[in-house]
């Protein structure tokens, strides 16, 4: 095996990390954590170090490490056919069984899936596919796209812009010209502290109606959000925002694409969060848990609306010019089918929902009396905790002092991972499904000696 030494020395001379403070890692200033393995919550890397992975990855891992049954899966596969295309109607039983799968737990109006490789080109797919809609419905200029300030949907060109945080467009020209954003459903940070949720929410859809109203609906083909705004600091929607949202777009006959890609396949403790909130969308994105992250796959799933346009466009056109060489790639596909099965036969839908709870309310009891704990928030295997200077003023803390990377640091030393969100001194949780409520507790109680030590 390589010496640790050697692998640094070859990670900082070759190896461009994403999301990383460039400079900082070249000179050996970030972590190079060298993981190893991974069994249910927990990760282990070179040093010995055994983790509590209270983020399952990046929100993708949601059976939880180390299960033979989707490995095996995959090995058995690669065996017998590693790849071939899905162009002109080709397929493998991996991918045809998968698409079965995911129609059959999507809400009752889907019809179709297609299959990409993460999350962003499926977003990106996505929005290719609202415009070839409204182009064969003759309506070419309707054509702009509406997401939420602090929404998170990507790193490409068009999936970058729409993502509403500030750091995923600073110094890269982004947002593109047809992307508009939204306030944010964000209650805690509402701006007038007497409003209550149902009259946040109607604020947040008046918001909406207007930018559309002065853009005109003509101009605007589809708005797209996450049913519980994820990356952005995993904040609930507050009572009544689906609903007040679903009536405008209604109304302006704007798609909506749901996001699902960290809510898809059980986070909420529903199959998926459109079902959760109420949501009718017209397209669905998902990723992550569609296969654990055991291997690359995404997917767009379409309406019948959408759907019945898509079909007479490629009666007018021919086939329709978008696919990716690994579009439904065989071994994504059978990871996708054993890592659904595995959802099923362990009930880790009702886990999500049950020990997330528990989770929840565990965590809030611990250290919301805090002075420095501004909200606990969360739904099912999602919590976030938002901490701050001055309870009443809800006051940011310096934003030099990095509160929220110096608590998931003070965690990571105890043994457990949690994630900075990248917006706010915000300290997120999303856990494996399978988690426990043992495993629960040790985050909980590490967390609450956390806050004591660092605020
Ligand atoms: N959409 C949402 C809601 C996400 O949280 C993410 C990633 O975290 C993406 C899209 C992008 O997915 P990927 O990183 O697989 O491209």
């Amino acid at each position: 095996m390589l010496k640790n030494d050697q692998l640094d020395q070859w990670d900082r001379d070759n190896f461009f990390h994403p999301s990383t403070h460039l400079a900082q890692h070249a000179r050996g200033e970030s972590p190079n954590r060298i993981v190893t393995g991974g069994s249910g919550v927990h990760i282990e890397d070179r040093d010995g170090n055994r983790l509590l992975d209270a983020f399952a990855g990046l929100y993708c891992v949601n059976v939880g490490y180390g299960r033979s049954e989707i490995a095996e899966a995959i090995a058995a596969q690669a065996k017998e056919l590693a790849y071939y295309h899905a162009y002109v109607g080709h397929g493998t039983e991996a991918s045809i069984t998968l698409a079965k799968m995911v129609v059959e737990r999507a809400p009752d109006n889907m019809s179709k899936v297609y299959f990409g490789l993460g999350g962003s080109d499926a977003n990106e797919t996505n929005i290719k596919l609202v415009w070839y809609y409204n182009n064969i419905l003759g309506r070419p200029g309707k054509k702009k796209i509406i997401s939420r300030w602090r929404g998170y949907h990507g790193s490409g060109l068009m999936t970058g812009s729409l993502t509403g945080l500030e750091l995923f467009h600073k110094k890269f020209d982004l947002p593109l010209a047809q992307v508009l954003h939204t306030e944010a459903p964000y209650y805690y940070r509402r701006a007038d502290l007497t409003m209550s949720e149902e009259a946040f929410s109607a604020h947040c859809a008046a918001e909406l109606e207007a930018l559309i109203e002065r853009e005109g609906a003509d101009t605007i083909a589809a708005f797209i959000g996450e049913p519980l705004l994820g990356t952005g600091g995993i904040v609930p929607p507050p009572a009544g925002y689906w609903e007040a949202i679903q009536a405008v777009l209604d109304k302006h006959d704007i798609l909506l694409i749901a996001d699902e890609v960290v809510t898809g396949f059980g986070r909420l403790g529903t199959m998926f969060g459109s079902t959760h909130y109420g949501i009718r969308p017209d397209i669905i994105t998902i990723a992550k848990g569609l296969t654990s992250a055991y291997a690359p796959l995404s997917g767009s799933i379409v309406s019948d609306k959408v759907w019945a346009v898509l079909e007479k466009g490629t009666d007018e056109n021919g086939p329709i010019g978008h696919g990716w060489t690994y579009s439904a790639h065989p071994i994504g596909a059978a990871a996708g089918v054993a890592n659904l099965k595995l959802i099923d036969s362990l009930n880790l839908v009702s886990n999500a929902g049950e020990t997330g709870a528990y989770f929840n309310a565990a965590m809030k009891d611990a250290i919301g009396g805090h002075a420095h704990v501004g909200d606990v928030r969360g739904e099912g295997m999602m919590c976030a905790v938002e901490f701050i200077e001055g309870k009443d003023e809800r006051r940011y803390f310096d934003s030099a002092r990095k509160i929220g990377p110096a608590v998931s640091a003070a965690l990571l030393e105890r043994g457990v991972i949690g994630r900075a969100m990248p917006q706010g001194d915000i300290l997120g949780f999303a856990p494996p499904l399978c988690l426990s409520r043992a495993e629960a507790d040790e985050v909980v109680g590490k967390t609450a000696d956390v806050v004591k030590a660092v605020l």
